[in-house]
């Protein structure tokens, strides 16, 4: 569950998630090491978040580029209320930090950018990129929103994994500056950052994120409360097509030494297959579009 609000006189906008159930079937699906759980984890908890942000915002992709062995993060929101992500490594090995905590950063990298491209029905597009500082994920976040949207903010994340891979809590925090905050505001936000480190543990004790908020504030106004889910919409055809920029030179000889093609969908790990017939068919339908 995800929720929208204000605290401090209506000076700061809250946004908290309890991320564990997205968290837990993007594992599930892409089986990912407990690093790449973490990491990805973190991510789509916070995109999540955005993707609250505003009501007119129809997709969100961010892409963190970082220069470990993890390689890319991809995450995409979409309408609905629904987000799937996904790593390019997701089998990255786990490394373990001074904390004993997971090696976020040494996996994702500390040099990269962090890309976010917001996409509108009417209004233009949105695209801001900004490098990343730490390779925490939260931090690069909290950046990216002080640079690129000019938007203070204080961003938390966290995933607990246990020994066996499986998600045991995950959750993010944003707390963003209304322009005309004031200085008391502004260092109640600087002061408070212990209340909500460790989000992931404290979702473990207590599985409600609102009970986490109002032990940050004192007069915390919910406005809105929404439900965000894992899920990939992909579908055969959109492979179909994607098959289909393949030259014929290549699909006859795919057809001929492999009998068959399979795709995978890198958000999902669904397997779609495409046997001699459908091959031929796609063949036969480039042939008619090239005399079209
Ligand atoms: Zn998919």
């Amino acid at each position: 569950m995800a929720i929208r609000g204000l605290a401090l006189n209506n000076e700061v906008r809250v946004y908290g998630i309890n991320s564990t159930e997205i968290v837990r079937t993007a594992q599930q699906k892409l089986n990912t090491s407990a690093c790449a759980s973490a990491a990805l984890g973190r991510v789509l908890s916070i995109v999540s978040l955005m993707g609250i942000m505003s009501n007119d915002q129809e997709q969100i992709i961010v892409t963190i580029d970082g220069n470990g062995p993890l390689k890319k993060i991809h995450a995409h929101y979409m309408a609905n209320h629904t987000i799937r992500g996904y790593v390019d490594n997701p089998q990255v090995e786990v490394l373990i930090n001074d904390q004993k905590k997971l090696n976020v950063k040494e996996i994702v990298g500390t040099q990269g950018t962090l890309s976010v491209m917001i996409k509108y029905g009417l209004k233009q597009d949105y695209f801001g990129m900004t490098n990343l500082i730490s390779g925490e994920i939260s931090e690069d976040f909290a950046y990216y929103f002080a640079s690129s949207e000019q938007i203070p903010s204080v961003v938390s994340a966290g995933v607990l994994v246990d020994k066996d891979g499986t998600i045991i809590s995950a959750g993010a925090i944003i707390f963003q500056l209304l322009p005309q905050a004031s200085e008391t505001t502004i260092q109640y936000l600087e002061n408070c950052i212990d209340k909500i480190s460790n989000i992931s543990s404290k979702l473990k004790e207590d599985n409600d994120i609102m009970h986490v908020i109002n032990n940050v504030f004192e007069d915390f106004t919910l406005l809105e409360k929404t439900n965000v889910t894992y899920n990939c919409p992909c579908t055969k055809e959109e492979f179909y097509y994607k098959i289909a920029t393949l030259s014929i030179k290549d699909l006859k000889q795919i057809k001929e030494e492999d009998h068959q093609i399979e795709a995978i969908c890198p958000w999902c790990n669904t397997k779609y297959h495409f046997n001699e017939q459908e091959i031929d068919q796609i063949i036969k339908d480039k042939l008619k579009a090239k005399k079209d």
